[in-house]
């Protein structure tokens, strides 16, 4: 007999099963869920670790088989391992990845001729390159980038290859040198103005990479300006001495003419003298003859006239005498003011020549040549007087991609604003040179090494700050400076490769700043 209690519990009993079998059900079927997401997470990550695959393998079986996760654990517990162990050699992946990357792109930066937008591509990539990614993937957009420019790279060479004479490769550094040493040569020069746009042209083709053939052009073009301009300089030259030559032949010719004149005018009047005297001496003899009173008026009436037409015949020679002298030194004075005016003419023009080739024409700042005779005067003072001498090298950082980017023409704009502006920052002694090409030199008399850094830094900033712009974009542009004091028995040389040393550390150390090198 089955009571009413036992009836409830056995209702409350079956109830419970039925929960309990619901939730098993529930759980079974997640659990196949769970199981089939394992398998194909395992089966995404196939091929990474062969240890790894065989563990995700036998993983794969269990989970199918059902079997009990507690026997699961021990499996689990050593692909976690496994994992951890692939996820640090995920990480030595990446830097490998990363490092083969960069040396791959720096291998093809290294190959000459290359296009300038594909050299800009590279260098952004490589920049995008040096930026550390969590995942391999990440990398695998610039593997494909890489090998797209290699693919330009290759056909850029072929192409230059089949254009280009075998030679070009050969002597490709050779050229690079002389459109150096050439583009150097010009701005040391100083040409007439009409010799300044051709001028211009040359330097503007020597920023390209020249050919041998294009090359050799311009270097005889120079040649040929150079040969022009002595040709001019000397037939100015020859213009002056002929000008000389010529009014003192015809301030010769006119003194020997005025003299030749005067002697003849000299001549009459001492024969005009010698017939006075005559006269006189014979009015003496002919008074002393004289018998009457009227005989001697008639006779001193008579021989005066005569006289005193003698005497007004000299006084006009003597006064035509004195015309012709003062004309003749009057013409005289008159080439002698003008040759004057025509030596010192000369004599400008040939200051100006020293000025100018002693100035840079591009930046109107002294050159090479102006800047080694400076150093040479500043270490003979700090011989003599052992007042401390310093001496700096400036150059501009990464030049070439402002005239790659935006032109010869902007490059030129850029370096006269640099030179004004070093200038304009410099004390009335401080020395300041174009030395060449984007580089620039300073002299600091009786200036310390270590007092040096301050103004150093301060122009360094001042250049910095210049808001330069190229194709609306604001471009900052830095100088890296060298610079070192001189020392007891230095010479030029010495000194000079010191601070250029300087200015090397501070190119490799980053650029935009000033490397100090103390006395050895
Ligand atoms: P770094 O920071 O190492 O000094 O790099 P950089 O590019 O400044 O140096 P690099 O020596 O490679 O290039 C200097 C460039 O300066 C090359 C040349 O074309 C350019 N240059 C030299 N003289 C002149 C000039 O008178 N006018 C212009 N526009 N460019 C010049
Ligand atoms: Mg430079
Ligand atoms: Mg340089």
């Amino acid at each position: 007999m089955v009571t009413p209690l036992q009836d409830d519990l056995k209702q409350q009993l079956e109830q419970a099963l039925k929960a309990r079998k619901q939730l098993e059900d529930t759980y079974q079927s997640q659990f196949t869920i769970l199981a089939k997401f394992v398998s194909r997470l395992s089966l995404a990550c196939k091929g990474l670790d062969i240890e790894l695959d065989n563990k995700l393998a036998k993983l794969r079986l269990e989970l199918a088989r059902g079997t009990d996760l507690e026997k699961l654990l021990p499996l689990v517990q050593s692909l976690s391992d496994g994992l951890k162990h692939l996820e640090s050699k995920n990480e030595q992946d990446i830097r490998k990845l990363q490092h083969g990357l960069k040396e791959a792109g720096q291998l093809l930066q290294k190959q000459r001729g290359l296009p300038d937008q594909l050299r800009r591509d590279l260098r952004a990539l490589l920049s995008k390159v040096n930026e550390s990614s969590p995942t391999v993937h990440a990398y695998l957009p610039h593997l494909t980038d890489l090998a797209r420019l290699y693919q330009n790279a290759l056909t850029a060479k072929a192409k230059l290859d089949t254009e280009v004479e075998p030679d070009t490769d050969r002597y490709g550094h050779i050229c690079r040198q002389i459109s150096v040493e050439l583009t150097n040569l010009l701005s040391e020069m100083s040409f007439a103005e009409q010799f300044s746009n051709d001028i211009d042209r040359i330097r503007q083709s020597l920023m390209d990479h020249l050919g041998i053939e294009d090359l050799l052009n311009a270097c005889l073009n120079t040649i040929t300006i150079i040969v022009a301009s002595i040709n001019t300089e000397r037939q100015s030259a020859q213009h002056f001495l002929l000008q000389l030559h010529n009014t003192l032949e015809q301030v010769q010719k006119s003194l020997v003419s005025s003299l030749s004149q005067s002697s003849s005018l000299h001549a009459k009047l001492s024969q005009l003298n010698a017939q006075l005297e005559l006269k006189i001496d014979a009015f003496g003899k002919d008074s002393k003859n004289a018998t009457s009173l009227d005989q001697l008026k008639s006779l001193v009436n008579e021989r005066l006239s005569e006289i005193t037409a003698s005497l007004a015949e000299k006084e006009q020679l003597e006064k035509q005498e004195r015309d012709l002298m003062l004309n003749s030194l009057k013409a005289m004075e008159h080439r002698l003011i003008e040759l004057e005016s025509e030596a010192q003419q000369f004599q400008k023009k040939l200051a100006e020549q020293k000025f100018r080739s002693l100035q840079d024409a591009l930046t109107e700042i002294p050159n090479r040549a102006a800047f080694d005779e400076r150093f040479q005067l500043e270490l003979k003072r700090y011989q003599r007087y052992g007042t401390p001498l310093c001496v700096a090298l400036g150059d501009v950082d990464h030049f070439k991609s402002i005239n790659d980017n935006y032109g010869h023409s902007a490059g030129d704009k850029t370096l006269k604003v640099i030179a004004k502006a070093l200038k304009q920052s410099l004390r009335e002694t401080d020395f300041i040179a174009r030395y060449g090409g984007e580089e620039f030199v300073i002299l600091f008399p009786e200036t310390q090494l270590s007092e040096l850094e301050k103004p150093l830094n301060n122009l360094r900033e001042k250049i910095k700050k210049i808001p330069f712009k190229f194709k609306n974009k604001r471009v900052p542009i830095t100088l890296s400076f060298g610079a070192t004091e001189l020392v007891n028995h230095d010479n030029v040389q010495a000194a000079f490769d010191r601070a250029d040393e300087a200015l090397y550390e501070a190119k490799h150390a980053g650029r935009d700043r000033v490397v100090l090198k103390p006395k050895a």
